[in-house]
């Protein structure tokens, strides 16, 4: 892991543009809503790239016909762990079945006639090296809810 200081904000604008025509592709509507008061943090930033591309692929195929992706910033004191910076990906698609939701982290599992089953094994690979915390959420009704929780230390002058 090559850790640096790194802006959440310009990680997630340089997935967004890396994935344009993607998102275009699949007729998605992606919304950031970056926090400007987030603090830098210590990440590995192509990894974190890495975490959310396969997020956003994932949301993209899972829209049939299109949809729309927030993605949100923001910052959360967890309790016994700290200072969090917190990023949030939330679709419009048909979410997650209750029945396989404790499954679909685990290597190759796939719902897809051509899945590999590794993104969401990978995501929460990366964001366990960067001692943060996945989550998944999916309702009754419609949309999955992806979440990324990453340490802030605060750096001392
Ligand atoms: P793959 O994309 O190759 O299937 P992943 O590990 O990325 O592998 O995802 C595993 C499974 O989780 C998918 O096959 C799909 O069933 C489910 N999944 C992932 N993201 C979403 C999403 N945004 N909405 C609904 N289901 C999803
Ligand atoms: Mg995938």
């Amino acid at each position: 892991l090559r850790l640096k200081l790194c802006s959440i904000q310009k990680v997630i604008n340089s997935v967004i543009t890396l994935l344009e025509y993607r998102l275009k592709e699949h007729n998605v509507e992606l919304v950031f809503q970056p926090d400007t008061d987030l603090p830098g943090v210590m990440v590995d930033s192509d990894r974190l790239k890495e975490a959310l591309v396969n997020l956003v692929t994932n949301a993209c195929e899972a829209m049939e016909g299109g949809g729309r992706i927030v993605i949100t910033e923001s910052r959360e004191v967890v309790p016994d762990v700290g200072d969090m910076a917190v990023i949030s990906i939330v679709d419009n698609g048909p979410g997650i079945p209750q029945p396989i939701l404790k499954d679909i982290t685990n290597p190759f599992f796939t719902t897809k006639e051509e899945g590999s089953g590794l993104g969401l094994s990978i995501v929460e690979r990366i964001v366990r090296e960067h001692g943060g915390l996945f989550l998944i959420a999916s309702g009754r009704s419609e949309g999955a809810e992806f979440i990324i929780k990453l340490p802030v230390k605060e750096i001392v002058h």
